[in-house]
């Protein structure tokens, strides 16, 4: 590889090519992982009622996974987006860089540690 005439930009675009291939990889398990279908607790045998409520606990768990995994996948796909249009690495709340160490740990990450942190989320 010649040098970077812009060490910045070099760092931003080797950011968003790693953030690829991390959230290319993540948003493959989480569709892989929502395509299965989940068990259906009223064809299975009833043993016993305790049988039967944790099957149902289980069900609900399931559901309850299925839930943040169908969020996660969007905020995958918007961080996608972001990379296609450009955009990645700055947060959509205030416009600042998301900062690289907070990419490189959560790739998806739509908004900077401070707005992160004023939202909650
Ligand atoms: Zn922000």
């Amino acid at each position: 590889m010649s040098a970077t005439p812009d060490p910045e930009a070099g760092r931003a675009g080797h950011l968003a090519h790693a953030a690829r291939a991390a959230l290319e990889v993540e948003a493959a398990r989480l569709r892989e992982e929502l395509g299965e279908p989940i068990e259906n607790p009223g064809q299975m045998t009833y043993g016993s009622q305790a049988a039967a409520a944790s099957e149902v606990f289980a069900q609900q768990r399931d559901l309850a996974l299925r839930d943040r995994e169908r969020i996660q996948l969007r905020l995958v796909q918007e961080a996608l987006h972001r990379i296609e249009d450009g955009s990645f690495g700055t947060c959509v709340d205030c416009g600042k860089p998301v900062g690289a160490e907070r990419l490189e740990a959560i790739p998806w990450a739509a908004t900077c540690i401070e707005c992160a942190r004023a939202t909650g989320r």
